[in-house]
């Protein structure tokens, strides 16, 4: 129950004031609380201009029928308008009239603050989001069209962990996500799904914008350190070091692969020495080593092999991939999914690259994502 959460509202200011005023037994005293215009008597006239306006309402008025609570909705709708302009979607701007002086819209304000939950995202880097940029380097594949069996079973030994949140975000609700911030999706011959502008740009600032929208606040080059003695959060920040007591934490700092982009891993053994058990990061979306003579690499790396078949045990996967001077990389290589590192983990033998008769070993891996 979100209200229960809710404190007391302390005394309006203003409201204070007056009652302080009124209070006060002084004869010379001055009343600063109302801004109001008072001539030399203490009377608050009625302009000309106000009297004019209300003769001719009396005149014109065709009905005593009460307002709403909200107000006089006309009013409202046409000063929105004046206010806000069109910065805003009308469908999210909402109006009150409430009596002048009372502060009335402040504090309903102030509750409604309060009454959600207050996020502040820190971040280690300059800016948000860089990895996420680097992705888009590639179109960003958000996900793939297939049926949701099968893309669930794709996340292997994993599966069981990861079906409840899956379920509760399926690839119709990423896609639908993608589209509600402007972003068309395609799904491309190979089934995966990738923005419209095959990039990862645009999706990030309508998602960074539309969370400060939603009150988020986002503090970057805010490394998080781990906890002090107290358990408050630690941050290394420009200003030096700073502690933080959130109510709740969600840690999202990502894996350890491409550590200038922010994902250094730091925090494994943070989490290890407050107990937490922690799996050692092995390499996912990857490219194979593969020892290329050097006639091979000078003639073809860089050279696209389009839609190909590659086979392990029982994963099997088309697509294109890339000749690299390394070895191999792209969507075929990276659809195996973990097929290669665990075929290369149980039996410490090499992967057999069979290419138009030609056989190679791929012997490890490059870590790409
Ligand atoms: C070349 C390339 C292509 C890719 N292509 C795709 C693709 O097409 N589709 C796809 O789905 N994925 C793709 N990926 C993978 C994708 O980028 C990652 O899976 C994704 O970014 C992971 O998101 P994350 O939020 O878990 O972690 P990250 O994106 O790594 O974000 C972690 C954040 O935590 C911050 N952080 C870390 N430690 C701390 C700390 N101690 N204090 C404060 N902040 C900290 C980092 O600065 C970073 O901003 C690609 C990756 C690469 C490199």
């Amino acid at each position: 129950m979100r209200f229960a959460t809710l404190t007391r509202q302390p005394d309006d200011p203003l409201l204070r004031i007056i009652g302080q005023h009124a209070a006060d037994p002084r004869p010379d005293k001055i009343d600063l609380g109302v801004g109001v215009f008072r001539d030399e008597a203490g009377h608050t006239p009625v302009m000309t201009a106000v009297k004019a306006a209300e003769a001719r309402l009396l005149a014109e008025q065709s009905s005593k029928s009460y307002l709403g609570p909200e107000g006089d909705i006309g009013f409202v709708r046409a000063l929105a308008g004046l206010v806000i302009g069109d910065t805003v979607a009308a469908e999210r701007i909402v109006g009150l009239q409430t009596p002048g002086g009372t502060g009335a819209l402040r504090l309903a304000a102030e509750v409604l603050a309060q009454s959600g939950a207050r996020v502040t995202v820190y971040d280690a880097m300059p800016s948000a989001g860089r990895k996420f940029l680097m992705a888009g380097r590639g179109g960003l594949n958000l996900t793939h069209s297939e049926d949701f069996a099968r893309l669930a079973q794709r996340y292997g030994a994993a599966n069981a962990a990861l079906r409840p949140m899956l379920e509760a975000f399926t690839p119709s609700d990423l896609i639908a996500w993608a589209q509600g911030l402007g972003q068309a999706t395609f799904v491309g011959s190979s089934g995966r799904v990738f923005p419209t502008a095959l990039k990862a740009s645009p999706l990030l600032r309508a998602w960074l914008a539309r969370l400060e929208g939603q009150g988020v606040a986002l503090r970057t080059r805010a490394e998080w350190r781990g906890w002090d003695k107290d358990g408050a959060l630690v941050f290394q920040t420009l200003e030096g070091s700073e502690t933080v007591r959130p109510r709740a934490t969600i840690l999202a700092l990502g894996g350890a692969s491409w550590a200038k982009l922010g994902s250094d891993g730091a925090w494994a053994p943070l989490l290890e020495a407050r107990g937490a058990a922690v799996a050692p990061f092995a390499a996912a979306n990857s490219g194979l080593d593969v020892a290329w003579s050097g006639v091979f690499k000078d003639r073809f790396a860089g050279e696209p092999l389009k839609n190909i078949g590659l086979r392990l045990g029982e994963a099997a996967a088309r697509g294109d991939a890339m000749i690299a001077g390394y070895g191999l990389e792209g969507g075929a290589v990276y659809a195996l999914g973990a097929a290669p590192r665990a075929a290369i983990a149980a039996t410490g033998w090499p992967i057999v690259l069979a290419t138009n008769g030609t056989v190679r070993e791929a012997r490890g891996f490059t870590s790409s994502t």
